[in-house]
Formats: structure tokens, C-alpha cells, sequence
């Protein structure tokens, strides 16, 4: 043990956590309130705490984990890899496994994406589309192009650039006077419009059309998250949604980004989401995923049409003068060839049926209690939205937290989970079995069914996660 740095009691930790640790999307005063859950180490969809507590990761470690933790297979790419060299720069040098990395990423990305610009965040990812999607423009003469359409409710990251296409209030709004003015969209969300999907998807898609039609001569490029928006509260979109979106940009000549940072390696049942409705993009972000959930990692996908605009001489000023550090990293690379091995081996995600079907019944079995307004899934993807009054989907007074007491109070039964608001969200690893699947399950509806029972009042939501 002495030759390691994690020498300390669970004690020390918790005490150096509250005084050295900032923690990312967290409200730090409530955070200093109670005691942290340290986690030491990973085995397969468990979570082992510094007590020794087992707990099912269901959320995949926000929503990155794949094949689930200490897998042997990924574990033995980055040591073989780090045997060899742990980094080198991609400015001006190539590396071996960044090479191998891109044409496999190629090979299964859809059709047309031929070109791969690795990074290392989700956010990331997406400000390199938005800024190649500017200076593909402006390489072909066209400069006035330089807006944006994006969604309401849309999350594409925390940088700048992401915010600035990003469309939750509570997030974005502070930042507003940094960012960069985009078009916003109505969100395509069944639960919350009066109409069928159908009525729902096409009103987007109508208002889309209409900004299109005022300002297309001055757009870059439409960005969407696939088929799902994750952070929003996993809001599906109806059905034909991308691909109507796709045919619009196509339509008006405007380049379409698709955000596959949440959906992509096989969460929704196949290998990236836009595959659901048979759509290519133009760009492509890719991130949490992509090394199975255990290095930093983000590639954005361009097709050649799109990387052509930057092959002009120097001089033309058509280079993409963008770059990280760590752009490119040989451990990450090597961790993500390790889990599309993984994906090749385990027939993932063409195994994920069963667990996706067993999902949804349960689901359906939830959706009729009191408190729940909407069941919402997109293959290995869940919401459950919590509602005060189930009739007129009213929400609950959002300084309750309800949604965060009860999955404090699911974690006292082992089971890990973050919620989005009052949107409990469910996002196992892929590889996790219909019986943990079931126990997670269970957790839940257990869990909401006690809060019926004891009043599903804020109180109540208190007292279950102090039992
Ligand atoms: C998480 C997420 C991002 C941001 O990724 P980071 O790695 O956290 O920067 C971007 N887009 C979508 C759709 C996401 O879910």
C-alpha cells in the first residue's frame, strides 16, 4: 500500500474532499452539508466505495461506461499502449494507434463521414464543428454564413461555443452575454405539446422551415442532438424529427451537425442514433463513449466534402488553426480501440434487445403511478418524469429537489443514480445483465412507491433519503 498515493482513511478523504474539491455542476453549499461518496474502485455495472459499499453505477459514470469497469480487455490496451508511449503530439507528428483509431472510426460511422479531429470533451467536439462549420464557409467564399440553428433545451457542452448553441435556461442563461447569438427551435417534445407526435414533430420542423426560410443565406449549419436530448431530461423526439431534419438542411443548403456525444456507441440500440432514421451528417461530435467510459477522449467527424474547403494552399488562409495539447492521446486511443474490440466481440449493441424490451415493461409498469407524468426511452436510454399533479403535469416546487432526495434515498439500496431535475434518469452500462437490470429497476419503483405511500409530499421526499 505505501507505494501509492491512496494511503488515507475514508476519514482524511471525506475531510480533504470539503476543503480542497470543487465539484462540477454542483451546488457546493449543499455539497459541504453531507458526507461525500468516495469511490475507490470498479468491477464490471458495481461501484465500490472507500467503506467497502457496492453500489450498481446506473448511470454509467455519466452516461460513458459501455462494457462496465475493470474490464480486462480495455485495461490490457492502455497497459500494452503505456508499455509503449504514454503521449505524443499530433501537431506535426502522427501516432499509431490515433491512426488506427480513425479509420476504424471511420469504417463504422455513417456513410459520407470520412475524416476524424480527435479532442477530448464532449464540449469540445462541438466547437470544433461549429468552427469548422464557419470556415468551411468561409474557405468556399461564402462568409456571411455564420449562424446557427440549434434546439430549445438543447446541451452541447460548457464551453462557449456549446453554450452559445446550448438552450437550458437554467445552465446557459448567466453566460448569455459571452456567447455568440444563435436560431432557437421548438423542442419536439410529445409530453409537453397538445397534439400527437406526429402534429409535434411537424411543428418543429414548420418553424424550422420558417427560420430557414428568413435566414438561410446567413446559416452555417443546423446542430441536434440524435433522436434524444439527454440533458434536457432525455426528451425523445418523435419519430421521422432527424430525418426531416436532415432533408431540410439538405433543402436550403445549410450544413447539419449532429451531437452524438450522449447517443453514440450503441447506447440507443445501435451504433449512433442517426442510423435509427438512416440520416448522415455532415459533422459529427463524438465523446463519451468512444473509450468505453475510461480516458478523456472526443472526436468530431467531417465528410470530404467539408474537409476539401481546408485543402487549399497555405497561404489561403483555409487551414483549421485549432488544437489541444493532448489532441489525439495514444492511452485514450488505445482505450477506444480496446472497447470497439469489445463492441466486436460482445456483439455489442446487437445483443441489447432483451434488456431494452425489459426496460420498457417495466416502464409501463411505472408509468400509471401518481407521481409519474411521462416514461420516456430511447433503447439503453430512460427518463421517468416526476410530476406534482399528474392531470395537469404540473411539476413540483423545483427547490424540493424531490428528484435528488429520492435518489439519495435509492443510493441507502445501493444503487447509484443522478437525476435531471425531477426527471429520474436511467442509463446502465450496456453490458449489464436482465437480472441487475431488474434489481435497479426494482430500487425504483420501490422507491417511489414508498414516497407515494408516505404522502409524496417535499417532506416525505426528506425523510426517505435520511431511513
Ligand atoms: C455530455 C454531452 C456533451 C458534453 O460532453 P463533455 O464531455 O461533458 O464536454 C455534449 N453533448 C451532449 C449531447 C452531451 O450529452
Amino acid at each position: 500500500m505505501t507505494d501509492t498515493p491512496f494511503q488515507y482513511s475514508a476519514d482524511t478523504l471525506t475531510q480533504w474532499d470539503h476543503h480542497y474539491l470543487w465539484h462540477p455542476f454542483t451546488p457546493m453549499r449543499l455539497w459541504l452539508e453531507e458526507k461525500p461518496l468516495i469511490i475507490q474502485r470498479g468491477e464490471g455495472v458495481y461501484l465500490y466505495d472507500t467503506e467497502g459499499r457496492r453500489y450498481i453505477d446506473g448511470i454509467s459514470s455519466l452516461w460513458c461506461n459501455i462494457h462496465g469497469h475493470n474490464h480486462p480487455r480495455i485495461n490490457k490496451a492502455i497497459c500494452t499502449q503505456v508499455e509503449k508511449i504514454a503521449h505524443s503530439t499530433l501537431l506535426g507528428l502522427s501516432s499509431q494507434p490515433s491512426v488506427e483509431l480513425a479509420k476504424k472510426l471511420v469504417d463504422i460511422a455513417p456513410a459520407g463521414l470520412t475524416r476524424v479531429f480527435y479532442s477530448d470533451a464532449g464540449a469540445t467536439a462541438v466547437e470544433i464543428a461549429l468552427k469548422m462549420a464557419f470556415q468551411y464557409w468561409r474557405n468556399i467564399g461564402q462568409s456571411q454564413r455564420q449562424q446557427f440553428i440549434a434546439l430549445r433545451q438543447s446541451y452541447h457542452g460548457d464551453t462557449i461555443g456549446s453554450v452559445s448553441v446550448g438552450g437550458i435556461d437554467i445552465f446557459h442563461r448567466i453566460f448569455g452575454p459571452l456567447t455568440f447569438a444563435a436560431h432557437f427551435c421548438d423542442l419536439p417534445h410529445p409530453y409537453r405539446f397538445e397534439g400527437s407526435a406526429q402534429e409535434c414533430r411537424d411543428h418543429s420542423l414548420e418553424q424550422m422551415r420558417s427560420l430557414l426560410q428568413t435566414y438561410h443565406k446567413s446559416i452555417a449549419a443546423i446542430i441536434v442532438e440524435p433522436l434524444v436530448q439527454g440533458a434536457a431530461g432525455i426528451i425523445v423526439h418523435p419519430q421521422g424529427f432527424l430525418d426531416g431534419v436532415r432533408k431540410l438542411a439538405d433543402e436550403f443548403g445549410v450544413l447539419l451537425i449532429i451531437d452524438e456525444v450522449a447517443t453514440g456507441f450503441g447506447r440507443t440500440g445501435k451504433m449512433f442514433a442517426c442510423e435509427h432514421e438512416d440520416v448522415a451528417p455532415d459533422l459529427m461530435c463524438l465523446a463519451k463513449g468512444i473509450t468505453g467510459g475510461y480516458l478523456p477522449l472526443a472526436a468530431t467527424l467531417a465528410s470530404e466534402k467539408v474537409f476539401d474547403a481546408f485543402l487549399r494552399e497555405p497561404s489561403a488562409e483555409t487551414t483549421f488553426y485549432h488544437g489541444h495539447t493532448y489532441t489525439g492521446n495514444a492511452l485514450a486511443c488505445a482505450a477506444a480501440l480496446g472497447s470497439l474490440a469489445v463492441f466486436e466481440e460482445e456483439k455489442t449493441p446487437a445483443g441489447l434487445d432483451v434488456k431494452i424490451k425489459l426496460l420498457n415493461k417495466r416502464l409501463n409498469r411505472m408509468k400509471p403511478l401518481r407521481i409519474v407524468g411521462d416514461v420516456r426511452q430511447c433503447g439503453m436510454m430512460a427518463g421517468i418524469e416526476l410530476v406534482d399533479n399528474k392531470d395537469q403535469k404540473t411539476s413540483f416546487d423545483y427547490t424540493a429537489r424531490i428528484g435528488a432526495h429520492l435518489c439519495q434515498a435509492m443510493r441507502q439500496r445501493g444503487l447509484i443514480l443522478r437525476p435531471l431535475g425531477d426527471v429520474i434518469v436511467i442509463m446502465p452500462p450496456l453490458v449489464i445483465s436482465t437480472e441487475t437490470l431488474t434489481e435497479l429497476l426494482d430500487v425504483i419503483e420501490d422507491t417511489l412507491n414508498a414516497f407515494i405511500r408516505a404522502g409524496a409530499t417535499p417532506d416525505a421526499a426528506r425523510q426517505l433519503r435520511l431511513c
